[in-house]
């Protein structure tokens, strides 16, 4: 039988980071699950050398269960590591790699449990998805969620197996990055009024996202998180060329992390006019908020069918919020499929130097999703 260990110790030599292909990944995860008797559907990137797969085993109904991961991982650059980040090593019965947690340990896990079921006895089918560029803010899968939808694509729930350290979680806030372009004019800040400064203008943007936090932190809650409050940051500001120049231009990024039921577009529509109003007070300045990137948050209801499933094969009643996104809530929205959380390794050890999972939570997953597929036959 196919051994999960030596599955990520292959999957983790793909040095699959974010800005490069993931391929070869790809092509060496749909023989194996070709040989293994399932139906192969990739679907190419919007950037070259980009893959999303949905590989399916079972009938073709619409009453399966989706199991899905990223097959990206983030950069080493910088980091202090004590081996080989694509070499999987095992040290005091931690297995060291680049996505030992972040997740490819979840993939190992989703190809070898798809290699132990029976997947002539299936009277549904069991769905495998890997996607890429989710690191970069769940990117790659929304063509794939979008080609899935256009086919009418349905199944009784998803699994995500991001690292929860096997907890099962229905929740987690949505995104939204942007920036605040502040546009100026230049002068010399000898006569600062034939200018407009925009790092002022931003000054004012600012003071601005503080008031609006301050309101949300009097609104709309969810103690089932650390900070239970939509939240609304200012993440970097860039401007200015030199002392005696009133600068023309400065930016801020922003981010706003929100909770269920958010109404995230006035959000947005209260940034928008204070910018207008800030520009139209200036002296011929402009500010414009553009949102860069989002994705929406998850609210899975205990009761969906797929939550009950997890639960069950998770061994537990508790379910659980968690402060990190991921592709989840791009489900429920392309797809209405309900979607949660459950995969082996821990959040904490992601995205640094010697990343690890061990081997008793790759052993827990195997038994999870062994349970989750019985539910297939
Ligand atoms: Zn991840």
């Amino acid at each position: 039988m196919p051994d999960t260990v030596a599955t990520l110790a292959e999957l983790a030599a793909f040095p699959t980071i974010s800005a490069d292909s993931n391929e070869a990944l790809i092509r060496h995860a749909a023989a194996r699950i070709t040989a293994a008797g399932g139906r192969i559907h990739t679907l190419a990137g919007a950037k070259p050398g980009k893959f999303n797969m949905l590989a399916s085993f079972g009938p073709a109904t619409g009453a399966g269960i989706v199991l899905s991961g990223h097959s990206d991982v983030v950069p080493v650059t910088g980091q202090n590591w004590q081996t080989d980040p694509f070499t999987l090593t095992e040290r005091d019965g931690k297995l060291h790699a680049r996505g030992a947690s972040d997740m490819k340990g979840f993939l190992a896990a989703m190809l070898t449990a798809a290699q132990r079921c029976d997947a002539a006895k299936l009277t549904r089918p069991l769905h495998l998805i890997f996607s890429y560029d989710e690191e970069i803010g769940c990117i790659g899968v929304r063509d794939l969620l979008e080609r899935l939808r256009a086919e009418h694509f349905q199944a009784q729930g998803c699994i995500i197996g991001e690292p929860t350290e096997q907890r099962v979680i229905t929740g987690h806030k949505g995104k939204i990055a942007g920036c605040v372009c502040c546009r100026g004019r230049a002068a010399h800040s000898a006569n600062p009024a034939l200018g407009c400064n925009a790092i002022m203008l931003a000054g004012e943007m600012l003071h601005e996202m503080r008031d609006l936090q301050a309101e949300l932190t009097k609104g709309r809650r969810d103690d089932a998180y650390p900070f239970p409050f939509t939240s609304l940051h200012a993440g970097t500001i860039k401007g200015g060329v030199a002392l005696n120049v009133v600068p023309d231009y400065c930016e801020i990024e922003f981010e706003i992390r929100h909770i269920a039921g958010e109404d995230t577009s006035a959000l947005l529509r209260r940034l928008g006019a204070a910018g207008e109003r800030l520009g139209a007070a200036s002296n011929g300045g402009t500010v414009e908020v553009r949102v860069t990137n989002d994705y929406p948050g998850v609210e899975t209801p205990r009761g969906a069918a797929i939550t009950q499933i997890a639960l069950a094969a998770a061994h537990t009643e508790e379910t659980g919020k968690i402060g990190f996104g991921t592709e989840a809530g791009l489900f429920t929205q392309a797809l209405g499929m309900e979607t949660v959380i459950c995969g082996p390794g821990s959040i904490d050890r992601a995205h640094k130097a010697d990343e690890y999972v061990t081997r008793d939570e790759l052993a827990a997953c195997d038994s999870f999703l062994d349970r989750v597929i019985a539910t297939l036959y």
